[in-house]
């Protein structure tokens, strides 16, 4: 298994983690198989969406905030609820195609990690089967 330490620097934010996992993936020199990212956090989630146009990711968190507003009207003493409920909307892990030693991925998408409670150092896991 392979970590990666991200760093985090918003409250929320998707950061493109394409190449870093297209990298773990070439290092295995496996050729056609699985890659499984995994985030071992509970304010903190995977997603695979547009890679192309910027403003896409802006939308998603923008559309997240309205839809689960920061705030103290929950019950976790932490104060971060709204941050744990955005993280299982979007999930915790993905599994990847691996064909011909590459991530099978569509034109326009790429891999995210998603922060709802940063800025953090962040992991996530990598296993290439
Ligand atoms: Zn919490």
């Amino acid at each position: 298994m392979k970590i990666l330490d991200l760093k985090t620097s918003n409250r929320c934010e998707l950061m493109d983690i394409t190449s870093r996992v297209a990298q773990v993936v070439g290092d295995k020199k496996i050729k056609d198989g699985i890659c499984i990212v995994f985030c071992p956090h509970t304010t903190a989630g995977l997603t695979i969406n547009e890679n192309a146009d910027p403003a896409v990711k802006k939308d998603i968190i923008n559309h997240l905030k309205k839809v689960v507003p920061e705030g103290n009207n929950f019950l976790h003493s932490e104060g971060n609820s709204d941050a744990h409920i955005k993280a299982s909307m979007m999930g915790n892990s993905l599994n990847i195609i691996i064909n011909n030693g590459k991530l099978v991925l569509g034109t326009w998408q790429g891999i995210y990690f998603c922060e709802f409670d940063g800025p953090r150092n962040r992991k996530i896991y990598i296993k290439v089967l």
